[in-house]
This record gives structure tokens, sequence and C-alpha cells, in this order.
């Protein structure tokens, strides 16, 4: 027995498990080098936006109190900037996640009377609240803001004629949110972004877009602020933390939003000149710098998860085989034993809680149960090994991350010989 296959086995890999894994991996070489080419290009564009901007040791600095003056956080600021291509960008430990970032710049550049339209239908679960779809204290309709929306077509394809009729003059800002999140419509493409605002803006110049890019970050080698986004939002637990970043959140885009976002965040008059980094600034930094290839990690254990699940008959979305824009995975496991046996693997192959065992509970603002399996170094991390899903058909689990691919292969491997020990799934024989 080879070594590499003894060192599975010692995990819990049967030898007919990772056989059928190997037979997957084999059928995926040209899909790998693919992300690898995607990752080769972010990594230099990161680069060059460190190198131009002097990044130095003497700006891991830690900084207290007001953080006026803040060289590093400044410097984070403008490398992020540079690497997405805008004006400006804010990128703080004090937003706290995507939810906040979200809401910062939804908040800072809608006033009372403005209308949000979102054209590609329901928006993230936890932002009904911020818009108010779901009454809820502070909400922007509380201030005033109205809310559309344009449903997707049946084929998951942009109504662009319900988006015209619903683009009056009222429509200050209209929000797209990239990646599908817990829906299960298809992920857009940074492209079809582009073509929609582009759609927007000829019908109405000064209507400001915001993205949404929450686990889409270095999946492309363009982002939507490439293609004229007014601001690109994300959380810096997700993709652009590298698995490094502990909080934060961040929002890129022209100086005119962002200024607004950071007067928001802070306080009108202070903006962007207060906010202490409190020696995170490494992480940041570091975290960032690894993203391109971490993305491209995480990237690598969801098409390998498609391609081990699809071919024993659980439906995948994305598919095995088609294009993707953000890094999650769902897979339909058709019952609960499945979504708790897929689950139970993910966690075992953690390298933080392995031991642990995930078992359905009831969360706020759920009408099921939810499984969670996550071992990670950072809470609530989902750039890092997690899957979770609610516990009711077509019982989906929605899988991310991974460090490493190796990682997420051990996840997937092992998530697959749990079905098989409980008999529900029975492995072709190679
Ligand atoms: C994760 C996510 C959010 C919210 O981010 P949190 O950090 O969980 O608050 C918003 N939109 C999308 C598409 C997401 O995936």
């Amino acid at each position: 027995m080879k070594d590499i296959e003894r060192i599975y086995r010692d995990l819990g890999i049967s030898a007919e498990v990772y056989a059928y894994g190997e037979a997957a991996v084999a059928r995926l070489c040209d899909r790998f080098a693919a992300i690898d080419e995607v990752a080769e290009y972010n990594q230099q564009k990161v680069l060059s936006a460190m190198q131009k901007n002097r990044v130095s040791a003497t700006h891991f600095a830690a900084t207290t109190g007001y953080g006026y003056n803040d060289a590093g956080r400044d410097a984070l600021e403008a490398v992020y900037a540079d690497t997405f291509h805008t004006e400006a960008a804010l990128v703080r430990p004090q937003i706290t996640c995507g939810t906040h970032a979200l809401t910062v710049a939804l908040s800072a550049n809608l006033l009372p009377g403005d209308v949000l339209l979102s054209p590609v239908g329901a928006p993230y679960d936890t932002l009904e609240e911020v818009i108010g779809i779901r009454p809820s204290p502070c909400s922007l309709s509380e201030y005033g803001v109205s809310y559309r929306q344009v449903d997707l077509l049946p084929d998951g394809s942009i109504d662009y004629e319900g988006v015209a009729a619903a683009l009056t003059k009222e429509v200050a800002l209209v929000t797209i949110q990239r990646s599908k999140g817990y829906a299960t419509r298809p992920t857009l493409s940074v492209a079809e972004i582009g073509k929609l605002i582009a759609f927007i803006k000829e019908r109405h110049p000064t209507c400001k877009v915001m993205v949404d890019n929450c686990y889409g970050e270095f999946v492309d080698v363009i982002e939507p602020s490439d293609v004229g986004a007014d601001m690109t939002v994300g959380s810096l637990i997700k993709n652009p933390g590298g698995g490094l970043a502990p909080i934060g959140g961040y929002i890129v885009g022209t100086r005119e939003c962002v200024e607004r976002c950071a007067y928001r965040l802070s306080a009108p008059g202070l903006g962007q000149e207060v906010g202490a980094n409190l020696g995170l600034l490494t992480s940041l930094f570091q975290g960032f710098f690894l993203a391109p290839t971490v993305v491209a990690a995480a990237l690598k254990g969801a098409i390998f998860a498609a391609n081990l699940y699809e071919p024993l008959g659980f439906p995948v979305i994305p598919n095995a085989t088609e294009p993707r824009h953000d890094i999650i995975q769902a897979v339909s496991l058709g019952s609960a034993e499945g979504m708790i046996a897929f689950c139970e693997g993910i966690q075992g192959a953690a390298p933080v809680d392995s031991y642990v065992t995930p078992i359905p509970w009831a969360m706020p603002g759920y009408d099921s149960e939810v499984i969670m399996a996550a071992g990670a170094f950072i809470q609530g991390s989902s750039i890092e090994l997690s899957a979770d899903g609610p516990i009711r058909p077509p019982y989906a689990v929605y899988f991310q991350g991974g460090l490493t691919f190796y990682n997420a292969k051990l996840g997937v491997l092992l998530s697959l010989q749990k079905l098989c020990d409980r008999g529900l799934v029975t492995l072709p024989k190679l």
C-alpha cells in the first residue's frame, strides 16, 4: 500500500472511497489547471497593488484609541482600491460582518423617499430585516426607503423588461447579489452583472449600483467593480480575508459612495479618519495576499464534491461541469440521514473540533431545524471548510471553503464514507 493510501486509511477513508475519489480527481486536471491560472493572475494583481502602495513592516503596527493617522489602515485600503480598480475603499475591523458592510453601503447611499431595487430576485436572508421586507427596528423601511424587486425568470435569467419597467426616477440604488447564497438560482457571472449594470445606467445614469460580492471575490479575473458597480461589498471572513482575517468587511467603489459609507460607519464629519486597527493589520494584509490561492483551493473542493456526488445520482448545484462564479456547492442528499452523514464527514475532516458531532438544531429565523458543520480557526468563517442546511426537502447541504484543497478533499471523501457506511449510497464498481 502506498503511503498516501495508508494515511487516508488511518483517517477513516476506505480503499473503495479513496479510489472513487482519485478517479474523479483524474478527470478534473484541466479544470484545476484553469482555476490555477485565475489564481496566478489574481495573485499578481494583489502583489502589484501591495508593491505600488509600498507596503512595509511599519504598516503592521497596532493603533488604538481614535486611530488618527493610521498609515497601515490607509495602506490596506489603498491596496484594496487598487486591486478592485476603484477610487476608494473602506476596509475595517469595525465592520463586523458582511451584513453590516451591506447595511452601511445601503443606508449611507439611500435617503428618505428613495427606492431601492433588486433586479435579481430576493436578497440574502439577513438583508430582509435590513431592508424591512421583514419588519425590523431601524430597517431602511422605517427611515422612509421603499423596496422594489424584479424576480428572475423561471429559467434563472434576468427579466430585462421587468427591470426597465421598475426603473423609475425614484430608484436611487440598485442592489445586485452575485452569489446565489442559500437560494437555488444560478450565481451571476461578473460579465452578466456588467451587462445588467450597463442596461441600468443607460436608462437611469444617476442611479447607483451596489453589488453584494460575498463568496465571489477572486473566482474570476474581473470583479463587479471592473464592470461599472459604484460599490462592491463583502465580508473578510469569506474570500478576501484568506482565512486569516479574524473579523471585518470591505466596501470598494467611487470616492463619493465610499466617503458616505465612512460617515455612516463612524459619524458625519469623522468618516475615514477614525478607526484604530487594534493590531489586526498583519492578518488583514496577509489574508488578502493569500486569498487568491485560498479561493482556488475552495473552488477545487467544490468542483470535487460536485464530481463525486453527481454521478451517484445526487442533484448538485452548480453541476459537475458548468463554470463557477462563487465557491458555494449545494448537494441534495434526499434525506435527513444523508445530510447528517455528509455534515459529520465535513466536521470529521476539520483541523479544529474534528471530534465534535454536528446535530440538527432549531435556529432563530428558520422554520425547520438546521445542521451545521464547521471546525474553523475563525468562528463562523465560511472560507474555511464548512457545510450547513435546513433539514427539509430537498435535503440540500451547502458546502463551501477549505483553506487548502487537501483539507476540502478529505472532508468530501469522509462525507461520502459516512454515506457509504450507513448504506445511503453504493459506489459503482470501478
Ligand atoms: C454571507 C453572505 C452575506 C452576509 O454576510 P454575513 O457575514 O454572514 O453577515 C450576504 N450576502 C451573501 C450573498 C452572503 O453569502
